[in-house]
C-alpha cells in the first residue's frame, strides 16, 4: 500500500500569474472552465508535463487525469509525437496549399474507419460541428437540427440551446448573444428516451435536417447510453432521410479507434473529432459518407475553410498520435488498467458504504455522488456538488490533478501505469475518507 502525503498547497506564484491575467483576459482565462470556478480555490499555472504528471509555476507535482480535456491519451511530451512535432517543425510552420501530410493523416484513419469514405481537417472541434451541421443542412435542404440535452458539442450559436419544458421542444436560448431565432431552429430531447425520440421524428420528420449526439455523452457526467436508443436514433435518421451525427470529439480514438461508432456497431452518416487527433496541437475533423460530403465546397455549395486547416505540424502530431493507438491491443490495455484503478476506489468506498460511484467506459471515468444506480440522463445528476469540491481540493493536497468541475469526466493515458494508478487509488481513498468524515 502507498503512503499517503497530504501537504497544504503553496501557490503563491499562480495566484500573482492569475491576478495579472484578470487584467488581461475576461475571467483570468481563455475558456471558462479553467478559471476554478467550479471548486474552491485559484487555477495552478501549469509550466510543464512529463508522462502522467504536471508541474505548476510553484513546482507543485500532480499526477494528471485531465489530460488536457482528453487530447493527450499518450500523456504529456510523449517522445514520438515530439519527434514527429520537431521534424515537421524544420521546413516551415504552414503553406495554404496542401501538403503530403494531409494525405498521410486522412489515409491512415479513412483505412481504419469504415464509414469515414472522405474527411476534412478544421482546427478545434467547435469548428467540425458547424461545418457538419452546416453540411447537413446543405445535403437535405431542410432546417432542424435535433440535439440531446446533456451533450455538448462546442460553442456553436445553434447549439448553445437548452431544453424548454416538455418532451420534445424548440430550444430556447443557453447563452446571451445567442439569439431565440437561432435556437429556435433546433429540438432539444433527453437522452435515453425512446418515447420522446419517436415523438419528434413523428411530428416533425420530414423537416429535420440532421441529428446530433455524443454517443458517449463526456461533457455533462458520463451518460452511458443504451445501445438499442442508440440504434433507434440510426433507424429513425435512415427512415426520415435524415443526417446523422456522431460527435466523437471526446469518443474518437478514445474508446476504441474507431470510436463509439465501433464500441457500438452502429454508423453515422457523418462524425466530428478533435482532442486526440492532433495529438496536442490544434485539430479537427468531420467527415463521412462521399455523396454528403460531396457537398463542401470546392466540389459542392456548401461553403467552409481555414487558413491553417491541415497544417503540417498538427498533422505531423495526428498522425503521431493516431498510429500510437493503432498499436495491437491498445484499447485493451487502456479499459483495463482503467478498470483496475476504478475497482481500486470502489471497493474501498463500497465496503464503506459512501454515496459515491464511478461511471467507465474505456479509459473514461466519472465521479458520481450517488447510491450507485447508472445515470444515462443529465436530470439524472445531483446539483450540489460541494462533495466533488471538497473531494477535488483534498486531492490536490495528495499530488493528484482532476479538472475543476464535478461535471466533467476523467481521463487515463496509456503512460498512467499500474503502478502509478496504484498510486492514485491511494490518494482517492485517503481523500474520499476525509471528505466523508464530514
Ligand atoms: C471538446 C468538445 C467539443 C468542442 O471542441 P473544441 O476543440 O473545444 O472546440 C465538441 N464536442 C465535444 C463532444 C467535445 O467534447
Amino acid at each position: 500500500m502507498h503512503t499517503i502525503e497530504k501537504k497544504a498547497i503553496v501557490k503563491n506564484t499562480s495566484e500573482a500569474l492569475f491576478e495579472k491575467a484578470k487584467t488581461l483576459f475576461p475571467g483570468g482565462v481563455n475558456s471558462p472552465v479553467r478559471a476554478f470556478k467550479s471548486v474552491f480555490g485559484s487555477p495552478h499555472f501549469i509550466k510543464k508535463g512529463d508522462g502522467p504528471y504536471l508541474w505548476d509555476e510553484d513546482d507543485n507535482q500532480f499526477i494528471d487525469f485531465c489530460c488536457s480535456w482528453g487530447p493527450l491519451i499518450h500523456g504529456h511530451n510523449h517522445p514520438q509525437i515530439r519527434t514527429a512535432i520537431e521534424n515537421a517543425l524544420q521546413l516551415g510552420t504552414s503553406f495554404g496549399a496542401p501538403t503530403r501530410k494531409e494525405n498521410d493523416l486522412a489515409e491512415f484513419i479513412i483505412e481504419r474507419i469504415p464509414h469515414l469514405e472522405k474527411v476534412r481537417f478544421v482546427s478545434s472541434g467547435t469548428e467540425a460541428v458547424m461545418s457538419a451541421i452546416r453540411l447537413a443542412r446543405g445535403y437535405t435542404e431542410r432546417n432542424y437540427i435535433v440535439k440531446f440535452e446533456g451533450c455538448y458539442h462546442g460553442h456553436l450559436d445553434q447549439l448553445l440551446v437548452k431544453a424548454g419544458s416538455g418532451l420534445v421542444t424548440f430550444g430556447e436560448s443557453s447563452s446571451a448573444g445567442v439569439t431565440e431565432k437561432m435556437a429556435a431552429e433546433t429540438l432539444v430531447l433527453p437522452l435515453n428516451d425512446l418515447q420522446a425520440l419517436e415523438d419528434c421524428f413523428a411530428n416533425y420528420g420530414s423537416e429535420i435536417a440532421g441529428v446530433i449526439i455524443e454517443p458517449i455523452p463526456a461533457n455533462n457526467g458520463l451518460l452511458l447510453q443504451e445501445n438499442g436508443f442508440l440504434q433507434k436514433l440510426r433507424d429513425l435518421c435512415s427512415e426520415h432521410h435524415a443526417v446523422l451525427i456522431f460527435d466523437e470529439v471526446i469518443s474518437g480514438f478514445r474508446v476504441g479507434f474507431s470510436g463509439a461508432a465501433g464500441v457500438y456497431g452502429i454508423s453515422p452518416d457523418l462524425a466530428t473529432y478533435g482532442k486526440i487527433i492532433g495529438g496536442g496541437l490544434p485539430v479537427g475533423m468531420y467527415g463521412g459518407r462521399k455523396e454528403i460530403m460531396a457537398c463542401i465546397s470546392p466540389d459542392g455549395p456548401v461553403y467552409q475553410a481555414g487558413t491553417l486547416s491541415g497544417n503540417p505540424l498538427a498533422m505531423s502530431s495526428g498522425l503521431a498520435a493516431v498510429s500510437l493507438c493503432a498499436a495491437p491491443g491498445f484499447y485493451e490495455d487502456q479499459g483495463r488498467r482503467t478498470q483496475f484503478f476504478v475497482e481500486c476506489i470502489l471497493s474501498h468506498t463500497q465496503s464503506k458504504a459512501y454515496k459515491f460511484n464511478i461511471q467507465q467506459i474505456g479509459s473514461i471515468f466519472w465521479l458520481a455522488f450517488n447510491d450507485g444506480s447508472v445515470i444515462r440522463k443529465a436530470e439524472e445528476i445531483d446539483p450540489d456538488m460541494t462533495p466533488f469540491k471538497m473531494l477535488h481540493r483534498a486531492l490536490l493536497e495528495r499530488g493528484v490533478y482532476l479538472g475543476p468541475s464535478g461535471y466533467e469526466v476523467g481521463f487515463v493515458s496509456s503512460v498512467h501505469s499500474e503502478e502509478i494508478l496504484e498510486q492514485a487509488a491511494a490518494a482517492f481513498i485517503d481523500a474520499l475518507d476525509e471528505v466523508f468524515a464530514g
